[in-house]
């Protein structure tokens, strides 16, 4: 089976395609060099399925989007579909800590947060999506060298330290992204 991925990142493709390719027989994930769709989604569904349905309008095949950030409990989900721009720009360090200084006052019992991931699958039959949520809080500085985005500030639930101190393969092992890809996986798996 032949896939279509959502993006324009060969890193991402590569990463994706080893995971799905180890969990799924026969399955060949491609890139995607069509136009990209504007991402006014409002939830991780929607942009999720935003991009996929463009995928699959675009090439015909079967194609598959993530949509992924941080959900701060106290900000009421913030950052979420905004993590990645949070501070304004693309840049990982600002957006870690304008989000450090937002919950400057914040006590540590308060500072529950998820990563989450959506993944939607459209094919000619329809439209699926699953999601990955990945618990824990977020810290009261950086902490660690792994990892990108917000994990220097994410302490997952179960750990003292950060994800950005974890192993790349515990991450892969428990993270959002994971968690979403092996629901994606058993699907492809039945189908
Ligand atoms: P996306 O690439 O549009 O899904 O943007 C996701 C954004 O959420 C990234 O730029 C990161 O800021 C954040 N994010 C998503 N997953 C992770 C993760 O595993 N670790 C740290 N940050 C993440």
């Amino acid at each position: 089976m032949k896939l279509v991925l959502a993006t324009h990142n060969a890193h991402k493709v590569q990463e994706v395609g080893a995971i799905l390719g180890a969990a799924v027989a026969g399955l060949e994930l491609v890139g995607y060099d069509g136009p990209e769709p504007k991402e006014d989604g409002t939830s991780f569904l929607e942009n999720a399925l935003i991009k996929a349905r463009a995928a699959f309008a675009h090439t015909g095949m079967p194609s598959i989007a993530d949509d992924s950030g941080i959900a701060v409990e106290i900000l009421g989900g913030a950052p979420g579909i905004f993590s990645a721009r949070w501070a304004g720009g693309r840049d990982n360090v600002q957006n870690r800590q304008l989000l450090l200084s937002q919950l400057d006052d914040v006590r540590d019992e308060d500072r529950a947060a998820s990563f989450v991931c959506t993944i939607a699958l459209v094919t000619a039959d329809g439209e699926v999506s699953f999601t990955g949520i990945w618990p824990g809080r977020v810290a009261r500085q950086e902490t660690g060298a792994n990892g990108f985005g917000y994990d220097p500030v994410f302490i997952p639930e179960g750990f003292e330290v950060s994800a950005a101190e974890l192993e790349p393969e515990v991450k892969n092992a428990l993270s959002h992204r994971s968690l979403a890809l092996q629901q994606l996986a058993s699907y492809l798996n039945q189908i």
